[in-house]
């Protein structure tokens, strides 16, 4: 069955239409990527999708079950998962413990005075840090870790709700693109091997046409093409609303030049 499944999605602030008629379906293991330039509305679809944002009209199903209007915890709840950026607070705390405190969240352990949350859930940690190359900085700070590994931790933490469904909005952002590059091949390679789904956003275009599966381009809160990298690349409606007549990787490069 299809994991993700939006329709009709409409989403209106005032006079602004931030989505209109969005449609799209994505399946378990592959990795979407909704491109468009800024105020395109790729921000809103994904709060749609992940309980953040009420639609004005249509419908979001994860396997088949409507969440739409549901509580981000609730959504959540039911397997969509989303990088956060790890709270300044926790940052004193260990690599692992950020994890563990995930894993305790997800499995609803309410924690007692005086529990020690260094022993808990600890191997369960470890696996999740190993998957993500953080396993050697386990018990070092948060707070010396270069940016780059937060948020392969960050991933981490994601992970321990073992979500059916990643919403990645500009994972990389400030990055530099090596380690950019690394966290998107290591976020399709768990992908595929757990079977997630990802959506995710992306600037860098070189990032989106190496790892996506499928590129959804939205301008002014409408899909203007949805197809494979190969074919958005030469999709003529594309390239002229979108990138002129510029290569895609070119127009993007020229255009973080011009911020
Ligand atoms: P993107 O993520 O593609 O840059 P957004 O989804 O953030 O785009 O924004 C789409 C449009 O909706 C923009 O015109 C933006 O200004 C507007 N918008 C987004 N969120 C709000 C909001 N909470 N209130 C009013 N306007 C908003
Ligand atoms: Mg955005």
């Amino acid at each position: 069955m299809t994991l993700l499944k939006v329709t009709g999605l409409n989403k209106r602030f005032g006079g602004v239409v931030a989505a209109k008629d969005v449609a799209f379906a994505l399946e378990a293991g592959d990795m979407l990527a909704i491109i468009g330039p800024n105020g395109a509305g790729k921000s809103t679809t994904f709060n749609m999708v992940g309980g953040q944002l009420r639609p004005d009209s249509g419908q979001v199903l994860l396997a088949g079950q409507p969440i739409s209007g549901l509580a981000p915890r609730e959504v959540w709840r039911r397997g969509i998962g989303r990088t956060f950026q790890i709270a300044q607070t926790f940052v004193s705390m260990s690599v692992a413990e950020n994890v563990q405190m995930a894993l305790i969240s997800w499995h609803d352990q309410i924690m007692s005075v005086g529990a020690r949350a260094e022993t808990r859930y600890r191997p369960e940690a470890l696996d999740l840090l190993d998957l993500v190359g953080m396993r050697a900085d386990a018990d070092r700070p948060v707070r010396e870790l270069a940016y780059g590994d937060v948020k392969r931790v960050e991933l981490a933490i994601a992970l321990a709700s073992a979500p059916k469904l990643l919403l990645m909005d500009e994972p990389t952002a400030g990055m530099a693109p090596k380690e950019r590059a690394q966290l998107m091949d290591i976020t399709a390679t768990i992908a595929r091997q757990r079977k997630i789904g990802v959506l995710f956003t992306e600037h860098d275009m070189d990032a989106v046409f190496a790892h996506a599966d499928r590129i959804l381009v939205l301008v002014r809160g409408e899909i203007i093409a949805d197809g494979k990298p190969d074919e958005v690349r030469s999709n003529a409606r594309v390239k002229q609303v979108y990138l002129g007549d510029m290569g895609v990787a070119a127009a993007m490069r020229a255009r973080r030049g011009r911020v």
